[in-house]
């Protein structure tokens, strides 16, 4: 989509760390971290906010979280917790229009978030 930042991300038009890529996903470091592990898990299908999601995405969903899991495995941060975080919408403090999952780790959290 053009202008969103995260399909930059993807064309490889702007730079990210990258730690996961398939057919169907990329995961890449967060630029401005709030935890020791804040990675950002996206499909490459471009949909602006969770409100815009179809059934038909209903596996791709799934497979962000599956992917998230396998990433908090690897960054060993699976036994001890991490949380997954979508924000939606301008109240959530959504602030890029390519749908996302947070995972973040490496800290006790808190709740509820603020
Ligand atoms: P959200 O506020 O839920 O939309 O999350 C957007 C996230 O994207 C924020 O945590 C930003 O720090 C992160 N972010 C923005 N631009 C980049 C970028 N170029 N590379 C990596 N992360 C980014």
């Amino acid at each position: 989509m053009e202008g969103c930042m995260f399909c930059k991300i993807l064309k490889r038009e702007i730079p990210a760390t990258i730690v996961y890529e398939d057919e169907i996903s990329l995961a890449f470091r967060d630029i401005s971290p709030k935890a020791p592990t804040h990675i950002l898990v996206i499909p490459k299908k471009h949909i602006r906010t969770v409100v815009e999601v179809k059934e038909e995405d209903n596996s791709l969903l799934g497979h962000l979280i599956y992917v998230a899991n396998g990433i908090a495995k690897k960054e060993g941060i699976s036994e001890k917790g991490f949380r997954l975080v979508i924000n939606c919408g301008l109240e959530s403090g959504q602030s890029v229009w390519h749908i996302h999952i947070h995972l973040l780790g490496g800290r006790k959290m808190t709740w509820p978030p603020g």
